[in-house]
């Protein structure tokens, strides 16, 4: 899709979970990706870029990449718990 093309009449409006400001920026996580589990063999440092309110820093949980951040909520290790169940 073409940014320029984009009905903004169309869109909604974002804003911070913790403190309801509408302002955004560029955040980076980094996550380590350890030799043993690399496919290369080599330890790794992925960056996986988000968004972090510009007035108080919460990162909504929409953005938040990070699943071990993204989920204090109990529900979230349950669903988790299912799955290896599953598998
Ligand atoms: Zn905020």
């Amino acid at each position: 899709m073409n940014e320029q093309q984009l009905d903004y009449n169309k869109t909604t409006g974002v804003s911070c979970e913790s403190c309801k400001n509408e302002t955004f920026r560029g955040v980076v996580f980094l996550r380590k990706l350890s030799r043993f589990v690399s496919p290369d063999g080599q330890d790794h440092v992925v960056p996986m870029e988000s968004m972090e309110c510009a007035k108080c820093g919460h990162i909504n949980a929409d953005f938040n990449p990070n699943p071990i951040v993204s989920s204090p909520k109990e529900d979230v290790s349950i669903e988790d718990k299912q799955e290896s169940a599953d598998s």
